[in-house]
């Protein structure tokens, strides 16, 4: 009889099935598990990591295997989280125990273990500046690789790890040797801070008067009620992060309650979270994503033991594990990253909803841009509505310029790998502006959304694209190491001149990319310093805080870079954003495009005039006329939203309607598509029989990208205006549709993106 072997208990395992377990303890252990204690139990021939959530009922299987360990006294989640993850579990179509696995630190979960981090790294550093550009010329007349890596360390900062270059860059050691031999560079041991977050110089804060406005929101939101939901939409520069501290200090300092504070990525505000460790010190737990496994672990231990009151961190902050949580903040709250890309697909800003209205916190959901869905949240009173419609300290919004890029200009030479002319990337009045910055003393930040050199390579004899082997991605060109690179899967091969399908010699770059506009900018302007900001120079765990440490000192002229650069920045001498192509992205196939377009200007417009000086920002586009770009050169929000969401009414789209993305993917095609076109006829069969009238199944159809790293996409997407429906859908469809061997299915609800 199983009753002998000791008391059932019922165990959340992550493993993808819907279903728990049932365990028997052993009457010998000491040590008893209550709900949210975890459990090391036998599975098939090893053992996993499970949560104990209550002792079993029913009818025990026959055969119950025993609990092998229960290493914690306490339980790692308690009743609230327990809660929380049942929600997750049940809304996003994800088994309870695959949740609570990213619920918890690695560290908990048997993932990894606790690797001792090391003490030394090997790094390259610039040791003589070559200033200008005949003294460049000369030093590298026949060392073009030399030339290439010393301009990429000088784009890094002026220095990097020698792992980097060798192993990601794949630059020779060769070239490296013959840099080192002529001392313009050298290789030092240098220590490893073990967190050099917390060793950043913590500034004064400087003690703002609210302004009105700020008060008045403030006001309200300290007097909120439990579980009270808010948008706070303040225009770039109007001082959201005055609001945050200010709510923090009632319910933290007055209060002694806890509260966490979600941003889109730490290394990329940096000067957000310095404020709040300016104010609150070490009670801050700062959860980035250099943290160790270890490292996290200690900072999740002591926000659970209550050493330590607020957490700041990107998306998994949210389940930062603080007992009576007053406020949590979703700072930029229209972010893409706060919604996990892979299972479970959870949105951190709807968890931070449900989390507060558990526990009885309010929530300041942030944005200068907010989504559309929160938007429309707070239309319909289901969110408070606080507006910060001005800047602080009388500083006005920018002026913004459209410079049309459809205007006669020079056109991009033909002929074999012609790189882009100059004056067919900076446009008159651009330059111009570049020019009169510089010469003020002033910074600039240009922005192009796109990384490597140029964006694919044509053959112009017979039109072919050079695509990536393994996804139906175009391969894009880089420089410092040149190749063609898949932003997708990684793959890379080395740039043909000859074209593979005809055998021409015509083959030609299309598109610009970051490489190329840093390569005219030094060019055009030889004195000026310039930094670029995008993937390929911020690898380094710190370089991102590098770079902008040294834009914040003025050791930067112009800092160029990707959308990285157009987050919560804040530098008073930047008196000039360029955006050098407004157009990437702006025709992608996704509902969401034209909204990503928006907040991309909108933000990185912001950037410019935060100090006395003013500013300008200047947009280059082919479509001048499209109310994204018409919307954020007029700084007009809620001009933008109405003509959104008009659009997004037929056919309908979110926030009109709810949507369950189901992908279908294998290595063979046909499979593919056989798997997707079942699971569409069972789909609808479902609805009939049923009766979810309010149900729309599109497709199935492939994928916008059919391919990706290898494996073929197909995709079926359900529309309903009632969330409940979509719910129970998803839910009847994960447990019963058996896919075929070799399909992977993924449900994404609310999904940010449908490529
Ligand atoms: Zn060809
Ligand atoms: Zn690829």
């Amino acid at each position: 009889m199983p009753g002998e072997t000791g008391k059932l208990i019922e165990v959340a395992l992550p493993v993808p099935l819907f279903q728990t377990f049932t365990y028997a303890l052993d009457p010998e252990s000491e040590r008893v598990p209550v709900a949210g204690s975890r459990v090391v139990v036998p599975l098939r021939t090893g053992k996993e990591i499970g949560i104990c959530l209550r002792p079993a009922d029913g009818q025990p299987p026959r055969k119950v295997r025993r609990v092998i360990d229960v290493p914690d006294e306490e339980p790692v989640l308690n009743e609230r989280m327990l809660g929380l993850c049942r929600w997750m579990a049940d809304y996003y179509v994800v088994p309870l125990g695959v949740v609570m696995r990213s619920v918890l630190p690695a560290l908990l979960t048997g993932v990894t273990q606790p690797q001792p981090s090391r003490k030394t790294r090997r790094v390259v550093r610039i040791r003589q500046d070559l200033p200008t550009l005949t003294q460049r010329d000369k030093a590298f007349t026949r060392a073009r690789q030399q030339r290439t890596l010393f301009e990429l360390l000088e784009s890094l900062g002026g220095a990097s790890t020698i792992d980097h270059l060798l192993e990601q860059l794949a630059f020779s050691p060769s070239v490296l040797k013959g840099l080192e031999k002529r001392g313009l560079i050298e290789v030092v041991n240098e220590e490893v801070d073990r967190d050099p977050f917390a060793a950043r110089i913590q500034k004064v804060a400087p003690s703002h008067v609210p302004t009105p406005r700020q008060r008045a929101a403030i006001d309200r939101l300290t007097s909120a009620n439990a579980g009270e939901v808010f948008l706070l939409h303040g225009v770039t520069g109007s001082g959201k992060t005055l609001v945050y501290i200010e709510l923090l200090r009632k319910v933290v300092q007055r209060d002694g309650r806890t509260a966490i504070v979600l941003v889109p990525e730490i290394a990329l505000t940096p000067q957000t979270v310095d404020r709040f460790r300016a104010v609150f010190g070490d009670s801050i737990a700062v959860l980035h994503s250099a943290l160790s496994d270890g490292e996290r672990y200690d900072a999740w231990l002591a926000l659970k033991r209550g050493e330590k009151r607020i957490a700041v961190g990107a998306r998994s902050a949210v389940f930062a594990p603080v007992e009576n949580l007053g406020a949590i903040v979703v700072d930029e709250e229209h972010e893409t990253s706060y919604k996990q890309g892979e299972t479970p697909r959870y949105h951190a800003r709807e968890v931070a909803i449900v989390r507060a209205r558990e526990e009885g916190a309010v929530v300041v959901l942030g944005s200068a841009t907010p989504s559309l869905e929160s938007w429309v949240n707070a239309e319909a009173g289901r969110y408070g509505l606080l507006s910060l419609p001005e800047r602080v300290g009388g500083g006005k919004l920018p002026a913004v310029e459209i410079v049309d890029l459809r205007a006669r200009g020079e056109q991009l030479p033909p002929g074999a790998l012609q790189p882009a002319s100059p004056t067919a990337v900076l446009r008159e009045r651009l330059d111009t502006a570049i020019t009169q910055t510089l010469s003020r003393g002033e910074q600039t930040i240009l922005l192009l959304n796109r990384r490597g050199y140029s964006a694919f390579v044509q053959c112009i004899d017979c039109g072919n694209v050079v695509v990536c082997p393994n996804c139906s991605i175009t391969l894009t060109h880089h420089q410092a190491p040149e190749r063609l690179l898949c932003h997708y899967c990684g793959h890379h091969e080395p740039l043909d001149p000859k074209c593979r399908r005809c055998g021409g010699r015509s083959m030609r770059q299309r598109g610009l990319g970051t490489q190329q506009v840093e390569r005219i900018l030094c060019d055009r302007f030889p004195n000026a310093r310039i930094a670029r900001m995008d993937v390929d120079t911020t690898s380094g765990k710190w370089a991102h805080a590098e770079i902008l440490d040294r834009v914040e000192s003025g050791e930067v002229d112009i800092l160029l870079g990707t959308q990285m650069i157009a987050k919560g920045l804040d530098f008073p001498n930047v008196t000039l954003v360029g955006v050098v192509d407004a157009d990437v992205g702006i025709n992608l196939p996704d509902f969401r495009a034209s909204e990503r377009c928006f907040q991309l200007l909108s933000q990185v417009a912001g950037r410019a005039g935060r100090g006395e000086k003013g500013g300008v920002v200047l947009i280059q586009t082919r479509v001048p006329m499209h109310h994204a770009v018409v919307c954020a050169v007029t700084h007009d929000y809620e001009r933008f939203v109405r003509a959104e969401v008009t659009g997004r009414e037929n056919p309908p789209y979110p926030p009109l309607i709810r949507l369950l993305n189901i992908v279908f993917s294998a290595t063979r095609e046909k499979l593919t598509a056989d798997a997707a076109i079942a699971a569409g006829e069972w789909i609808r069969g479902l609805i009939a029989a049923q009766k979810l009238s309010d149900v729309t199944v599109v497709g199935p159809a492939p994928c916008p990208i059919e391919r990706i790293k290898t494996r073929w996409r197909w995709h079926v997407l359900i529309k309903s205006s009632h969330a409940g429906d979509i719910g129970r859908l998803g839910r009847y469809f994960a447990e019963r549709f058996k896919a075929p061997a070799g399909v992977r299915v993924t449900l994404d609800r609310d999904p940010v993106a449908l490529l």
